[in-house]
């Protein structure tokens, strides 16, 4: 097959790390008889210094045309000083809405190589750790009514969680089908016992999983939840959850994992034109150096193939290759831990990955 990817290197970090996933792909391409063809667009910081702008209106419709798009990072000193809306990071919110993604998977997976980098006690983390956090990413407080105005104390200011029925019910479905893929067990996080927002999410969250009989659904309240992640985290292998909770617990469940150097994610809406990045960002300190750790964005090259092509087997070779690398003991540096061994540069990591594909 054929696929058409946009190329979303960005800052810092972004080109290096996009190189090896790139790298990756080819190779899968040649193993199992696929072509994928890269259109690099420009977006952040580059984009602000040759257009002016974070997000080109070509970058825009790139993405649009393409069959998917791999995102490196974007932001770095250079442009932190500029006003809110004409930052790098303002693209990310504005290509995530022109591409209509209203969900945010995120996998937080510990490679039972690297238990040594876990924070959490050797009793927990033998039980190892393999969840994915379902985060809902367009509705919710961050997009609500908001505003200022004079209250009984004073001046003061509010933000509305709210979210309709239909917003619950494709997350939720997105959180099912999910479950039907992996351990077929979904744990939905709220506050019912306070926000009536979270009753509503309750009760749609059931409806819909009576669709799914073959997955088991129950809740959890997110005080609870934040508790459960470091006390408990093998009990949970899909998380649905709203954009506020979801943007917090995901941080928490990725340090329980060790690097963010290590973590995909991918962000999807009701095409198969997705979104795929690493979780970390531009890390303007080791860019342009060849330091970076390639293994997140190579895994979230593993993601498109998954949720964007339908390429399983073509995706469990990539993660079988970085599972295997890390077995091997092929460390970069955010990884290294008390290792005294020289740590393996961006091109080095990928070509121990690409031997092993
Ligand atoms: P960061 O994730 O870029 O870096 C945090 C720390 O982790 C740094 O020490 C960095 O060197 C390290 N690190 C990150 N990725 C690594 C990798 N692949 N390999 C090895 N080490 C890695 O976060 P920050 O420093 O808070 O932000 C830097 C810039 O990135 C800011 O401008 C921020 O706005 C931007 N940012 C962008 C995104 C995105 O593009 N999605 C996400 C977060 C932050």
């Amino acid at each position: 097959m054929n696929y058409n990817i946009a190329l979303l290197k960005g800052d810092g970090i972004g080109p290096e790390i996009v190189d090896g996933a790139v790298a990756v792909l080819e190779k899968i391409g040649e193993r199992f008889g696929h072509t994928f063809n890269f259109t690099p667009y420009l977006i952040g910081g580059c984009a602000i210094d040759a257009t002016g702008e974070p997000l080109p209106e070509e970058t825009v419709k790139g993405c649009l045309a393409s069959d998917s798009v791999l995102l490196g990072a974007v932001g770095g000193p250079k442009w932190d000083t500029l006003p809110g809306n004409q930052r790098p990071e303002k693209a990310l919110l504005g290509i995530r809405s022109a591409l209509g993604l209203y969900t945010n998977l995120r996998p937080a997976k510990l490679y039972s190589a690297l238990n040594a980098e876990c924070p959490l006690r050797p009793d927990i983390v033998e039980k190892g750790i393999d969840l994915v956090m379902v985060r809902e990413l367009t509705g919710g407080i961050y997009f609500g009514e908001r505003g200022r105005r004079d209250g009984k104390y004073g001046p003061e200011a509010y933000d509305t969680e709210c979210y309709s029925v239909m917003e619950i019910e494709r997350i939720a479905r997105v959180a099912c089908e999910t479950a039907q893929k992996r351990g077929k067990k979904v744990i939905s996080i709220d506050k019912a016992n306070v926000l009536e927002s979270s009753r509503l999410w309750r009760e749609v969250v059931h409806k819909v999983a009576e669709n799914y009989p073959d997955v088991e659904v129950t809740d959890m309240l997110v005080d609870n939840a934040a508790m459960q992640l470091v006390k408990n985290p093998s009990q949970f292998d899909v998380v649905v959850t709203s954009n506020m909770f979801g943007d917090i617990l995901s941080d928490e469940a990725s340090q329980i994992t060790g690097s963010i150097g290590l973590l995909p994610s991918a962000s999807l809406g009701d095409t198969k034109c997705g979104m795929y990045e690493p979780i970390h960002g531009s890390a303007p300190d080791i860019a342009g150096q060849n330091k970076a750790n390639p293994i997140a964005t190579i895994l979230s090259a593993a993601m498109m193939l998954r949720y964007s092509f339908d390429l399983e087997e073509e995706a469990k070779a990539i993660e079988k290759a970085v599972d295997e690398v890390l077995k091997s003991g092929y460390r970069t540096g955010d990884i290294l831990g008390a290792s005294k061994e020289t740590p393996l540069t961006c091109t080095e990591m990928t070509e121990k990955i690409l031997e092993k594909i």
